[in-house]
């Protein structure tokens, strides 16, 4: 594509850097959009945010408004440039970084037929499970370095095919939400090798799409967008997006990543042995490889960053969407006891912190929107174990917890039986705000757990992409460089001997009900809601 220019390393972007050029970068995160302008040496200048109306359920479908999206990443934007107080004309660069997984069609004219079918929509999961056990399933992971799985959109494009024959007929082109908002910033259809590698029909080793997988969809190349590396540049934002944002028109766009690359950019963890444990929506632990690592028993991903970089790692599907649920579900009967608003995180946490460490033996299975890493089962459900007359809700928000926590150590033991040396474990994500949850995770973990100051990491991450093209397409490396870690949250040696000897209950909890889990998901299928 002629307006893409693969930036190599020393080469400048035809302007030297002064001491009033900022870079901002934009974060389609999956609850809301949030923006980050930071300057010439990485200092945080100013934040905006603008939510979503929220994901639209049906049934297992998740479902976004395109529209929307686009409107909060402009909102997030000109709220991030308005507080940072800077000149539009100094604007040196922009990037945004985009939730991995989400797949719409759209038509010839470039409107949407779907809307925003998000990594948590459950609709691909007997188009994966079909797949599951044969040999070609095997060889897809080994090419793509994607378990098989309903989330990833190479099965939901294939679910198209199946229930949704006359959108499958009229598309014209499958994007993630961030190619769309890209595409209406500047009208190019681009991705990054990070998202493409998330959509499942990316080969993680030659960074082309994977033919294998074009045949299976049933789709044409020519349908799915120009692949580049983060450092590209492109030029062209529409001047009327540019004015609202307050950003100059000429501003280069740097292709940048997907969210979860960036939130180790912005986390600092840019090493193999630097791990980030992030719980925002959902929750994930990765780290930064020089070469691509697969596991025999595909229980990580592999997704290709760039030509030297591959992101490794597993991802759980209930992070803070679970705490969002028993928030939701207290709110429908209690109001906060000294506002009557209704109940905040906050509160849910407060309740979870007078529970003590272990919930008095109730056992979460937090399984609220299926399960990825590291058993890729969409049917698992969420499970309260062990009530007796004694507990309380309290124990019920502290299993939850600590529940999330027990499979982020399922992640630590994959990540260490592929070879991944965990040397340091940095938090990041909207979980980073509550002492609790730090100290939970830490203690389930048995690991210190290193805080950025600045815990906005994808957006950060997004920022500092543009930067690094800036400054000569330096490696990622150097965004390391750019993080300060705050405190450090300390495992407490009591509630680690807790949590080591309540995991295998855990485990083995979770296996006890594989069977039930498929019989109650067959039987729903047949009842209906
Ligand atoms: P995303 O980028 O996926 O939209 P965030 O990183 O913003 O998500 O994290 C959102 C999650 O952070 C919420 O679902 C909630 O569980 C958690 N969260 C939000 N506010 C707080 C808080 N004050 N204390 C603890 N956790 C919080």
């Amino acid at each position: 594509m002629s307006l893409i220019r693969k930036f190599t390393k020393g080469e400048v972007l035809g302007f030297s850097m002064k001491r009033s050029d900022w870079f901002i970068g934009i974060d389609l995160g999956t609850g809301s959009c949030k923006s980050i302008v930071v300057d010439e040496e990485a200092k945080v200048l100013g934040f905006g945010a603008a939510e979503y109306s929220g994901l639209q359920a049906q049934d297992r479908w998740q479902e976004q408004d395109p529209g929307e999206i686009l409107k909060a990443a402009v909102a997030s934007a000109k709220a991030a440039v308005t507080e940072s107080g800077v000149r539009s004309a100094d604007c040196a660069g922009l990037s945004i970084g985009g939730a991995l997984h989400s797949v719409l069609a759209l038509d010839g004219h470039g409107d949407p037929l779907t809307g925003v079918i998000t990594w948590a929509d459950g609709r691909g999961v007997e188009q994966s499970r079909a797949l599951r056990g044969l040999p070609v399933a095997s060889r897809l992971y080994r090419e793509t370095g994607c378990p098989s799985h309903g989330m990833y959109p190479f099965y939901k494009i294939m679910w198209l095919r199946d229930k949704r024959r006359e959108v499958f007929a009229k598309t014209w082109r499958y994007v993630s939400a961030k190619e769309y908002v890209l595409a209406r910033l500047t009208g190019d259809y681009l991705v990054d090798y990070c998202l493409a590698a998330g959509s499942g029909l990316l080969n993680t080793h030659t960074l082309r799409w994977n033919p294998l997988c074009i045949e299976m969809a049933g789709v044409r190349e020519e349908q799915l967008s120009a692949l580049c590396s983060p450092l590209s540049v492109h030029r062209g934002l529409r001047p009327e997006f540019a004015r609202e944002m307050g950003i100059r028109e000429d501003v280069p766009v740097v292709i940048g990543s997907s969210d979860a690359a960036n939130s180790n950019l912005g986390a600092g963890a840019v090493n193999p042995w630097q791990a980030t444990c992030m719980v925002g929506t959902s929750g994930a632990l990765r780290v930064i490889s020089s070469r691509p690592i697969l596991d025999e028993e595909a229980r990580s991903w592999c997704y290709a960053m760039d030509e030297s970089h591959w992101l490794v790692g597993g991802a759980i599907n209930n992070g803070g969407i679970a705490l969002s649920w028993l928030r939701n579900s207290l709110n429908l009967v209690f109001p906060s006891l000294t506002t009557q608003a209704p109940l905040s995180f906050e509160d849910v946490l407060s309740l979870a912190q007078s529970a003590k460490a272990g919930a008095g033996g109730v056992i979460c299975l937090p399984f609220f929107a299926g399960e990825r890493s590291p058993n890729w089962n969409l049917n698992a459900r969420a499970v309260f174990f062990g009530m007796t007359l004694e507990h309380g809700l309290s124990h019920l928000a502290r299993a939850l917890l600590e529940g999330i926590a027990f499979r982020f150590r399922s992640l630590k033991e994959v990540l260490v039986d592929i070879g991944v040396e965990l040397r340091q474990v940095i938090a990041s994500g909207g979980f980073t705000k509550s002492g609790l949850w730090l100290q939970v995770m830490a203690d389930a973990l048995d690991r210190d757990l290193g805080i950025p100051v600045w815990g906005e990491t994808s957006a950060l991450g997004a920022a500092f992409w543009a930067l690094l093209s800036a400054l000569g397409g330096e490696g990622l490396e150097k965004a390391g460089d750019f993080v300060t870690l705050g405190d450090t949250c300390r495992p407490n040696p009591e509630s680690v001997e807790i949590y080591n000897r309540m995991y295998p209950l855990f485990e083995q909890l979770y296996q006890s009900l594989e069977k039930s889990f498929d019989d109650v998901a067959e039987l729903q299928a047949k009842l209906g809601r």
